[in-house]
């Protein structure tokens, strides 16, 4: 029901338990009174050469032998609980901090343990990411479905303090079952819960006790927010509006009004430019530098430090613009080395023209700018590329990288330069004409 009542973060499920989740998109569909769209082809897709596109065997090949595609299969995504929790990486506590004490308690091994029935794949897809799990008569609750993947994990898990598998498990079957964005609907409840803390929202307000850690009043808000009713209908804006309407905005843990996805920035200050300068806001799906700042894949990277970080951000949102253009999974992509200029190849396969890695960096180059513009005809500018003060002036907790904020303005600054941007962010003429969009 999220899409129909306009919750702001309503999700587009398909397949029962995957979503398009992020951006509010069920809302849009809702706004629009359009239920649902059913698609039935009969008469397949055809690529102009067929032999060459068959190419993707080759990549499911170099992404099982991968060390992360192999971990990938075993743990789904939940296995990054474990990387980021090692490199203090971990959102937890509304981002207060970045490691997660319990986090043994709610990764991959311990689904495997308490709640995996079997991996699953995607359509087509060798890797079996997907989780399909059931909650067991010893649990507390009841269902059965596929998840929580790691984003839900972070949200609905550590970045509230809740620490059972069960508990996080239930709250994705539910946001699930509602049409909701977990991720979203988790940075909401962490904004909810720190203002509670700070006294600035009452338990009158909300209609029942919400700490840190409550997972069954966790539960109650997801669906209270889904249904808009009694305090959902203020939470069902989003923790943006929560924050600001309660006096703290400083605790909406997001950009451009969507909440962060689960990779510290304190920890990965590139993380940090490109939630910053993503046109969507805080997402992961528009770009990642998980492998570089944080696996150190291809090479070594600092995470703490605003060098070489502008330049690594526009590559990988440049690239990844071109897989979503392609529709295809990221997570392939994300996996190999070299898988650009698989894709290239692929491309070219499948609409018969030559083009080169260079080519499709520059479409995908294309594809951010057509978002760009759109923004900034919408008045968007260097003002809306921000973090908030958490990020970029309370030093990280102690452990690795301890003590360090993210320097926004430092590599804003080279990035603009780098993009061809102004210095307030603006696309320039020459730029719009060397990208065929003047
Ligand atoms: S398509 Fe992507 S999400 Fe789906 S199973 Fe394959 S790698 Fe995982």
């Amino acid at each position: 029901p999220a899409g129909e009542n306009l919750v702001r973060f309503a999700a587009i499920m398909n397949d029962a338990d995957r979503a398009a989740a992020r951006s509010g998109i069920g809302a849009v569909m809702g706004s629009k009174n359009l239920k649902a769209v059913a698609i039935r082809g009969t008469k397949g897709v055809r690529v102009a050469d067929a032999e060459e596109f068959l190419r993707p065997l080759l990549i499911s090949k170099h992404v099982k032998k991968a060390d992360l595609g192999i971990a990938l299969e075993e743990f789904g995504t939940p296995l990054f609980v474990d990387i980021m929790n090692a490199n203090n990486a971990m959102p937890t506590k509304n981002f207060k901090e970045g490691f997660f004490d319990d986090g043994d308690l709610i990764n991959g091994a311990e689904m495997i343990d308490k709640t995996l029935v079997r991996s699953k794949a995607c359509f087509g897809c060798s890797l079996n990411c997907g989780r399909n799990t059931r909650l067991p008569a010893d649990s507390p609750y009841s269902g059965r479905g596929d998840g929580p993947e790691y984003e839900t994990i972070f949200a609905l898990g550590s970045n509230i303090l809740v620490n059972d598998i069960f508990a996080v498990t239930k709250m994705n079957y539910i946001c699930n079952e509602m049409g909701i964005d977990t991720m979203d609907a988790g940075s909401t409840i962490a904004a909810i819960m720190e203002l509670v803390e700070l006294g600035k929202l009452s338990e009158k307000e909300i209609g029942y006790p919400v700490e840190w850690g409550d997972a069954e009043a966790s539960m109650r808000l997801l669906e209270d927010i889904a249904m808009v009713r009694g305090f959902g209908k203020i939470a069902a804006l989003g923790g943006r509006h929560v924050a600001e309407k309660y006096g703290a905005p400083e605790v909406f843990m997001g950009s451009k009004g969507q909440g962060f996805a689960g990779y510290h920035p304190r920890a990965m200050v590139g993380q940090g430019l490109l939630y910053a300068t993503s046109p969507e806001g805080g997402n992961h799906t528009t770009g990642n530098t998980v492998q570089q700042e944080i696996n150190g894949i291809p090479e070594p990277m600092d995470p703490f430090t605003a060098e070489g970080k502008a330049e690594l951000v526009i590559r990988r949102q440049n690239e990844t613009a071109f897989v979503e253009c392609c529709g295809v999974c990221v997570f392939p992509y994300m996996l190999i080395e070299g898988s650009t200029q698989i894709l290239a190849e692929l491309y070219s396969a499948a609409v018969g023209k030559k083009y080169t890695e260079a080519e499709v960096r520059v479409l995908g180059e294309r594809a951010f700018n057509v978002e760009r513009l759109f923004n900034q005809k919408l008045g968007f500018n260097r003002k809306d590329d921000t973090l908030p003060k958490r990020l970029t002036q309370e030093p990280h907790n102690e452990g690795i990288g301890e003590g360090n904020v993210v320097p926004l303005d430092e590599m804003l600054d080279e990035y603009y330069r780098l993009r061809g941007w102004d210095k307030n962010g603006m696309i320039t003429e020459k730029k719009l004409r060397e990208l065929s969009l003047a």
